[in-house]
């Protein structure tokens, strides 16, 4: 080869390194940030299910609970930016820089983004045997002596607790909150009525809705959802302006090669587009994104708008976590 010759072929290779065009040759860890059998580790693994078709490696997720998420949330933005371990998370990305003081990871910043994955409302739901047998009733029960009525979340920035945040803030009383390390271990404390309440994503609570094992009261989005024809909206059962959509988004540490982020983007892509993963949402009222929003610009974008959405909305209601 002539020193030209040469010093192209060096170039190229410079530009895009070896291992970059390669990847994946080993299987990529999902960060999860809440625990097992949750609504996020749901989207998690249907989402790595259908990414380990199109990737040729094993996607595994791996759960990593722990204050409101922000604890996995750190960890993926400090792993090694080589496209190995990538994180999900949800609408607590955006909420957790006003929430927590000392946050480690500016999410602007630490994370090079990948893209929207799906998107759920929530739902007002309680222990099968609750008395109250509408959302009036609810609202009435608990004003009536709101501290002897437990709600359970998933930690200060989860949208549990967002959800009942607004909630308490909208009606004026205050429950007992009990937080919990992911909603699948409050779907079972709820089904077994350990727990009074909760407000928690369609994804986790269709199932138990439609098989009567908890009490639903309404869904926090602006029509009714198909999988669950019964369930009132927030404003049909009389609490206008109660809407609260879940996204979820999937990042890398900043840093990792745009390459990587190229395969990883169109590998989100190939599983929103997938037949499979839209049926498995469908029927727990979980919408996966467009292909154009399963990008890095949609992800960041909303990301950014998010955060400055409820900054206020977080210190009105004045409540902080260290
Ligand atoms: N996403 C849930 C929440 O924010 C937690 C979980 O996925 O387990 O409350």
């Amino acid at each position: 080869m002539n020193r030209l010759l040469a010093s192209f072929a060096l170039s190229a290779l410079i530009a895009t390194p070896a291992a970059a065009q390669e990847y994946p040759t080993k299987p990529i860890t999902m960060l999860v940030p809440f625990a097992a059998g949750g609504p996020t580790d749901t989207v998690a693994r249907i989402t790595a299910d259908a990414m380990t078709k199109s990737l040729g490696q094993q996607v595994l997720v791996e759960n990593l609970p722990g204050a409101g998420g922000t604890i996995a949330a750190a960890r993926a933005a400090e792993a090694e930016p080589d496209g190995y371990t990538i994180l999900i998370h949800h609408i607590g990305m955006s909420t957790a820089p006003t929430l927590y003081r000392q946050l480690s990871f500016k999410p602007l910043e630490a994370f090079a983004p990948i893209g929207l994955v799906t998107e759920a409302p929530m739902t007002i739901v309680a222990r099968p045997d609750f008395a109250a047998s509408n959302l009036s009733e609810l609202i009435q029960t608990i004003k009536a002596d709101s501290e002897a009525i437990t709600y359970a979340n998933a930690g200060i920035g989860a949208a549990s607790h967002l959800c009942g945040m607004l909630f308490m803030s909208t009606i004026g009383a205050q429950m007992t909150t009990v937080p919990y390390k992911g909603n699948g271990p409050i779907m079972t404390d709820l089904m077994g009525s350990q727990i009074d309440l909760t407000c928690d994503q369609a994804t986790n609570t269709a199932g138990a809705l439609k098989a009567n094992q908890i009490k639903g009261y309404a869904v926090t989005a602006a029509e009714r959802q198909k999988a669950l024809p019964d369930l009132p909206t927030t404003a049909e059962a009389g609490l206008p302006n109660f809407e609260l959509s879940v996204w979820h988004g999937l990042y890398a540490p900043a840093g990792t090669p745009d390459e990587v982020i190229k395969k990883l983007t169109e590998s989100l892509q190939a599983a929103v587009r997938d037949e499979n993963v839209h049926k498995r949402l469908d029927d727990i009222a979980t919408l996966p994104v467009t292909e154009a929003q399963a990008t890095p610009d949609a992800l960041k974008e909303r990301l950014g708008g998010e955060i400055t959405r409820w900054k206020p909305i977080i210190e009105a209601a004045g409540q902080f976590a260290d």
